[in-house]
């Protein structure tokens, strides 16, 4: 701890200074009037008129009075240097002593060494969040953010952030649209895919699973726009021919569904990497070829209410009733 100041010392340094300042104005003023009192009149300003020659006298009780206040300047200037050895000497001891400067006076008088301790633990926490954070936005390949990476990682993730998509814009050619849902095709064997253009510019997409149901995708370019799924005896068809993408299912359980696949188009959809977007959501509407076959995933009834699960979990597929959602 550092030492304490001498208070008694300062207050009595203080006093001398002043005293020694009276004594000093004494001294001047004393000097200023010369020998046998002051010449100038101190009421009316005026020098005096006396011609007398200063008395041998007074010249001697002059001298007298100038040694006397030179002697109290001195004894005062004395005491004012031993006031002063009292007190420490703060420059000398930072000199030799550096590492008091990093000791606290007096904890409990200030709050330094709680807020120290409170914006380390801060830190720390703040350090094991990134970690966790960078740990988990590391494992997640397919990015949806278009932050540019630097050009090792675009090496290392072909089809990443660094590789554009050729589907990216809405203007994509009808065969380059074909070739991709016969890719599709092909890798889901249990699903048929029917390309039509009956509206022009804009793909239908008729999806047969199975013998499960029946699905009809809008799109717009590579982009989902519509969703409706059916039953497997129904048609999108009216009689006359003509394609009709609007109208719901009969059944409850094919409207429920329409809805979800509406879901998860907003769910996987991605703005730059569209083709992944429908890729992904394919992988998840094949989820439903277990639609009467699977029970739930958490009461484990085939059966709620007279439904089967229509719910398929966009992450795990893990089939729930309406009720059972998590
Ligand atoms: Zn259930």
């Amino acid at each position: 701890m550092a030492e304490m100041i001498n208070l008694d010392a300062v207050t009595e340094g203080l006093r001398t200074i002043a005293s020694l300042r009276n004594g000093v104005s004494d001294l001047f003023k004393c000097l200023t009037e010369g020998v046998g009192g002051p010449v100038i009149d101190p009421y009316s300003g005026q020098p005096k008129t006396s011609d007398n020659e200063p008395t041998e006298e007074a010249e001697k009780q002059f001298l007298a009075d100038v040694q006397g206040i030179v002697e109290g300047i001195t004894n005062k200037i004395l005491v004012l240097e031993k006031s002063c050895d009292l007190l420490s000497h703060p420059t000398a001891q930072v000199s030799v002593q550096l590492s008091l400067l990093a000791q606290d006076p007096a904890l409990e008088r200030n709050g330094v060494y709680k807020s120290v301790v409170s914006c380390y633990r801060w830190c720390d926490r703040m350090h094991d969040y990134v970690t966790q954070a960078s740990h988990i936005l590391n494992q997640n390949i397919c990015r949806r953010s278009t932050i540019a990476l630097d050009p090792l990682q675009r090496i290392l993730i072909p089809g990443g952030i660094g590789r554009r998509s050729s589907f990216a814009t809405i203007n994509t050619p009808s065969s380059q649209i074909d070739a991709f849902f016969n890719n599709l095709s092909r890798i889901h064997p249990n699903v048929t895919l029917e390309i039509s253009r009956p509206f022009g510019a804009p793909t239908v997409v008729f999806i047969t699973l199975d013998r499960i149901l029946k699905g009809c995708l809008l799109l717009h370019g590579l982009l989902i726009e519509w969703v409706i799924v059916k039953g497997i005896n129904e048609e999108f068809k009216t009689a006359d021919g003509t394609v009709d993408i609007w109208s719901d299912s009969r059944y409850e359980v094919f409207r429920k569904i329409s809805d979800h696949c509406n879901s998860a188009t907003l769910n996987f959809a991605t703005p730059v990497h569209v083709d992944l977007a429908v890729r992904s959501w394919l992988n998840w509407f094949v989820n439903y070829n277990t639609l009467f076959t699977k029970p739930c995933r958490k009461c484990n009834h085939r059966l709620l209410d007279a439904s089967p699960p229509t719910w398929r979990d966009f992450r795990t597929a893990d089939c729930y009733h309406e009720k059972c959602r998590p």
